[in-house]
């Protein structure tokens, strides 16, 4: 799963975008659900938060690395 760093500027540019809504506005900064993030596999060749984010805050997170498998999986869990 990816993960939004605290230098998250609050633009709502990504949110809309997330073909999971994995995306929602925490306590101070925008955060995502690590259950419903499959890296975008699926539906993008690239994860659609990170293009679209202006100051690139959005990371893969290090204590968080999923197969490709395990991410396929949870699409087809949410996706059918
Ligand atoms: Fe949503 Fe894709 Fe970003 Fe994960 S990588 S939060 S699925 S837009
Ligand atoms: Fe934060 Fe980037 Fe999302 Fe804007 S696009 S809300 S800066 S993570």
């Amino acid at each position: 799963a990816l993960k939004i760093l605290s230098a998250c500027i609050n633009c709502d540019m990504c949110d809309p975008e997330c073909p999971n809504e994995a995306i929602s506005l925490g306590e101070e900064i925008y955060e995502i659900d690590a259950e419903k993030c499959t890296e975008c596999i699926g539906h993008y060749d690239k994860p659609t938060c990170v293009s679209v984010c202006p100051i690139d805050c959005i990371i893969n997170d290090p204590d968080n690395i999923e197969t490709e498998d395990k991410l396929l999986a949870k699409f087809f869990k949410m996706h059918g």
